[in-house]
Parts: structure tokens; C-alpha cells; sequence
């Protein structure tokens, strides 16, 4: 038996397709061909960078680790077939620049690589990534090709998740998908330890179905991937299905914000310790900006929360000048500065919010009033005079310490969810599956 590796990205485009359905063709052609053929572990579903602004649905590459008789060249012509024909249903004269790798083999991981595929906008790759025992198709270096090798180095040895993606039959392509939303929100509750960022409790929404013509009917998010199949064969389905698929994933983990180096660079993940330096202006439309120093680099950013994420606009309009604050963001970049949209914060430290007011006069216990522009206090009665206002300490109750984050309908694929917060799947290795 021989092992390979393949992984692929970017098929689909915004007409349809999807690229982890694309992967599941390839394995069932793969396995038709090839009765001994065998998946080690489970196919993976590896999201990158979120901020990358070439993507479909989201950022993130398909990966299969596998034995089989069949040789590589026989692999690719197989594999190309499949993604060949669903370019034609789905890509074709759209931006997709499809990528698809078959290493033989084992290889070596670039973790330094995955990392920086996880928090950095890459145009090109090193030729050094490109290993003797790759066959690549389109022989071009594609813009997809980026995170097609992030996916063959991807590391997930400190913790993962796994998704079960369900696929409908093609009649239903395009039509509204039924998700019955009460006993969804009753299996979120009944595994609250074993599922994830499935239904939104607040907005008291699914978060399970896409809403795009392509293939997917629905994706359930957990821990466990025996649990998933168990949910499975109780699910109330509204719709015939045509297969489904469990991936093991990053989604979830935060990886992202593990590796950062903050050089600001477009589209780059950013993480850092920041003291308010201006006061939060809302603006018309429902975001909030200002600008901070960055405690690390001694720089003066600018920030901005926007409305979608729900819970920021209204926490930086209790925050003030001084209070100190994580914030995990993405660079956003603009034409005069580049500003970092905020994904996470967590809030260290607040100062104390003081009130000024006019002082009693001591002698006749009157209030004091403003003497005028930069002239202090004056005591109407005994003409008493003073600079020093009576200072106030307000509460800062309404801003409780600790992490933030947006609604679950704006975080990203790799976001940690509250329900992951100390959780940790270790990864042990591959185990042959049929
Ligand atoms: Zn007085």
C-alpha cells in the first residue's frame, strides 16, 4: 500500500460548488477505483487567515491523508476529473483558481509556514514549500496554491474540532433549507459540552445552514466526531440528503491569534495590548472608532467596531481614556490610515472615571460656582476662591472585566467560541478508518 496526501482549494465560486463536496467526490472516486483504498484519520477542513480577501465563503483548504494501490499519476488524473467537472457546473469564468496537490509519502511540516498562512496575506510561496514528491495541478503557481500547501502543513496536534457536513441532492440546489430550530436549540443544550457555535441562544437563530445555492445543507459543530454521527441519526431532516461527511478542523481553536506578529500589514491578523487614548465616537450607522496606543510598539492606532458584532459598540461606549484593553483584530486597510477592525477584547484594567464639580465653600458651606474659563471656583457670599474642583470617582460596575466577544453570527470560523473556552482536543494521531 501506498500513502498520499491530497489537498485542494478553491473550487468553488459564488454561482455554487463547494470545495469540501469537491473532496468528498474525489474520496468516492477514489474509493470505486480502488477496493483496498483507505482514509487515515479524518478528511480535514483547515481554515486560514480570515482576512484574506480572495475567498468564496470562507478562507480555508481541503486535506486528505490516505492509503491506496493506486499509483500518483492515476490519483491526480482521478482527482482532476472531479474538480474538472465541477469547475464546469460551478467555476468557470468566475475568479476561482483552483489548486490541487498529491504529495506521496510523508512530508515534513512547516509549522512556521501553517502559522503564517493562519495571520498574514500571502501573494506567493517559497519554492522551497514545492517537495519532490508533489504532483501539482494546474502546473501554474495559482493564488490558491498559498493555502493548498497550508492545508498539507497544517498542525493540529493541541487542539481540534470536527464538523459533520450534511449535502443535499441537486434538486434541491437553490431552494430555502428547512432547519427545524427547536430541536436544534434543545440538542445544544442537551450536549452543551459537546457542540458548538450550532444555534445563537441570544439572537435565538440557527447558525447550522449557508445560504448560497451551493450543495451544503447544513454543518454541525463539535467535539466529538462518534457524538456527531449519534446526533445524526436522530436529526429530523427535511429534505432527502445525498451524503454526508465528517472533517476534523481548526475552527474554533483561535489559533490564529497564537502566532501574531502585528506588522500591521493589510489584512493581517492583529493581537495586542492597547491603552485608550481617545474617547469612543459613535458614528451614524451604528460603529464606533478611536484610537489607542499600542502598549507593545509604543504606536497610535486607530480602531474601529462595527455594528454587526453587537457587542462592541456598546462596550467601547462605556469605555474612557486610559483603560486598558486586549484586542485581538484584523487590519483593515485604507487610504489615509491603516485601521484595525476589532474581533475580541478582553479588559484588563479600567482608571478611575472622575466627575469635577464646583467645592463647598469652607466658611459659609455654600457651593462654590466657576469663576470663569481656567479661573477656578469663587464663593458667591464671602468671596472664597480656589482652583481645586472636588473630584468624584463614578463606578465603572457597567464594564465587568474580562473577554468579549461579538455575537456568535459575527465571529469567525476560528474563533474560540465561549463553550470552547478551556476546552482542548489533542490530535493522536492518524488511525486507519475504511
Ligand atoms: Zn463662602
Amino acid at each position: 500500500m501506498n500513502l498520499y496526501q491530497i489537498s485542494i482549494d478553491d473550487i468553488d465560486s459564488d454561482r455554487g460548488g463547494c470545495t469540501t463536496y469537491t473532496l468528498v467526490k474525489i474520496i468516492a472516486s477514489l474509493k470505486r477505483n480502488d477496493s483496498r483504498f483507505k482514509i487515515l484519520g479524518f478528511p480535514r477542513l483547515v481554515r486560514l487567515n480570515p482576512n484574506v480577501p480572495y475567498k468564496t465563503r470562507g478562507n480555508g483548504a481541503l486535506y486528505v491523508k490516505f492509503e491506496s494501490l493506486l499509483t500518483q499519476d492515476i490519483i491526480l488524473s482521478i482527482a482532476k476529473n472531479v474538480i474538472e467537472e465541477d469547475i464546469k457546473n460551478y467555476g468557470e469564468k468566475s475568479q476561482s483558481q483552483p489548486t490541487l496537490i498529491i504529495a506521496s509519502g510523508e512530508i515534513q511540516p512547516n509549522e512556521r509556514y501553517y502559522n503564517d498562512s493562519l495571520t498574514k496575506f500571502l501573494l506567493n510561496v517559497d519554492d522551497s514549500l514545492i517537495q519532490k514528491n508533489y504532483l501539482i495541478w494546474p502546473n501554474k503557481k495559482n493564488r490558491s496554491l498559498v493555502g493548498t500547501l497550508a492545508a498539507l502543513h497544517a498542525n493540529f496536534s493541541d487542539d481540534c474540532s470536527y464538523e459533520l457536513l450534511v449535502y443535499r441532492t441537486p434538486a434541491q440546489y437553490g431552494k430555502t433549507r428547512i432547519i427545524d430550530q427547536k430541536q436544534l436549540k434543545s440538542l445544544q443544550s442537551e450536549f452543551k459540552d459537546s457542540l458548538f457555535s450550532n444555534y445563537d441562544p441570544i439572537e435565538e437563530r440557527e447558525l447550522i445552514a449557508p445560504s448560497g445555492s451551493d450543495p451544503i445543507y447544513f454543518g454541525l459543530r463539535g467535539e466529538n466526531p462518534d457524538l456527531l454521527k449519534k446526533i445524526m441519526s436522530q436529526l429530523k431532516l427535511n429534505e432527502k440528503i445525498q451524503s454526508s461527511m465528517i472533517f476534523q478542523s481548526n475552527q474554533g481553536t483561535g489559533i490564529h491569534l497564537e502566532h501574531v506578529n502585528n506588522d500591521l500589514q493589510e489584512f493581517s491578523v492583529f493581537s495586542s495590548l492597547i491603552m485608550i487614548r481617545t474617547e469612543p465616537l459613535s458614528h451614524k450607522g451604528g460603529y464606533v472608532t478611536f484610537r489607542g496606543w499600542d502598549q507593545y510598539s509604543n504606536n497610535s492606532l486607530k480602531f474601529i467596531a462595527f455594528e454587526p458584532t453587537k457587542t462592541f459598540p456598546k462596550l467601547f461606549s462605556n469605555l474612557i481614556p486610559g483603560d486598558l484593553i486586549m484586542i485581538h483584530g484584523s487590519v483593515k486597510p485604507s487610504t489615509s490610515e491603516n485601521t484595525i477592525s476589532v474581533d475580541e477584547v478582553c479588559i484588563i484594567k479600567l482608571v478611575d472615571k472622575m466627575i469635577l464639580s464646583a467645592p463647598y465653600c469652607p466658611n459659609c458651606k455654600h457651593r462654590t460656582t466657576k469663576a470663569g474659563w481656567k479661573k477656578g471656583y469663587k464663593c458667591k457670599t464671602c468671596s472664597f476662591a480656589t482652583r481645586n474642583p472636588n473630584v468624584l470617582n463614578e463606578p465603572r460596575e457597567n464594564v465587568p472585566l474580562g473577554h468579549y466577544l461579538p455575537v456568535k453570527s459575527a465571529q469567525r470560523h476560528l474563533t474560540r467560541p465561549r463553550e470552547r473556552e478551556y476546552r482542548r482536543n489533542k490530535f493522536e494521531g492518524y488511525k486507519a478508518r475504511g
